[in-house]
């Protein structure tokens, strides 16, 4: 990966690790972070509900997103700037890390004094714009591979936000488009040791994007951390069948809580603390 030589993403020893941190918790130092929530902020009610439970069931870091970049404008396309109140609720009333998708750049400056994480989505990977006003910042950020994007692209579009100055980049693959139609994407569950040996940077599973189907989410996750993963980012909903986004996915609060307690289980065979 010629391009990548000189980077910043490059990694330039085995030992060689960035640690993302964020509030007192740290991402990609033998921990396993289990990132979760809703696919977007509906209402004050189901974001609550979502964002205890996931606290209760020992996930640290809340996901929600505002602002959806949805394949059709017909679509939800999220409630905007009036659903900060509602993630600094969840801050209020919870120890959650709190982070939330940035669609545009015009948007950073609504979000950064309110969530305490940014999320790039796939669609995103390649605004090159935004990649490098969030590298402007020193948020916190997940940057989620494009849905056809080669490792080294997506690297290069880590490397954005890096020559930016804000080394906090936490990886995310999320599946990628393939012939197969059954599940949404296909994990590439390889990516996973791939990134680790290319880069420094904490790398994560989405295992909802990834997959598609509810059913499917415990299974990609185990494959997650059996293959090196620091973390999830996993979408949860308390009632999946009236979400407005996504909810085919969505794991509920007890299928969620019975995953987090099979993975608290396993995640030290594989040297990590949840
Ligand atoms: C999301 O995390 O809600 C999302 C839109 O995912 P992706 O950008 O991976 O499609
Ligand atoms: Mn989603």
């Amino acid at each position: 990966l010629n391009a990548l030589k000189n980077s910043k993403v490059r990694k330039l020893d085995p030992d060689h690790i960035t640690a993302v941190r964020c509030d007192g918790i740290s991402i990609g130092e033998g921990t396993f972070t289990v990132v979760a929530g809703p696919c977007a902020v509906e209402s004050e009610e189901q974001t609550l509900t979502a964002a205890k439970a996931v606290e209760k069931a020992g996930a640290r870091i809340f996901r929600a997103s505002l602002f959806k970049p949805r394949t059709s404008p017909h679509s939800f396309q999220g409630i905007g700037a009036e659903g900060i109140p509602i993630l600094a609720a969840i801050k209020e009333e919870t120890n959650l890390i709190v982070e939330t998708e940035v669609l545009s750049p015009l948007h950073l400056p609504l979000l950064i004094d309110h969530v305490d994480m940014l999320r790039i989505g796939s669609r995103s990977m390649r605004s090159y714009e935004l990649l490098k006003e969030v590298g402007k910042t020193r948020m916190p950020v997940i940057l989620k591979r494009g849905m056809s994007a080669t490792l080294e692209e997506f690297l290069l579009a880590a490397e954005y936000i890096l020559a930016g100055g804000n080394e906090q980049v936490v990886l995310c693959e999320r599946g990628i488009r393939t012939f197969e139609t059954y599940t949404r994407n296909t994990l590439d569950i390889l990516a996973v040791p791939a990134l680790k040996e290319l880069t420094h940077l904490p790398v994560i599973v989405d295992p909802s994007h990834a997959s598609g189907r509810s059913s499917l989410v415990i299974p990609a996750s185990k494959a997650a951390l059996a293959a090196g993963a620091d973390g999830l980012l996993v979408e949860v909903h308390p009632h999946p069948e009236e979400a407005l986004s996504d909810g085919y996915q969505a794991l509920d609060i007890p299928t969620f809580e019975g995953m987090m307690g099979e993975l608290k289980a396993l995640v030290p065979a594989f040297g990590k603390e949840m």
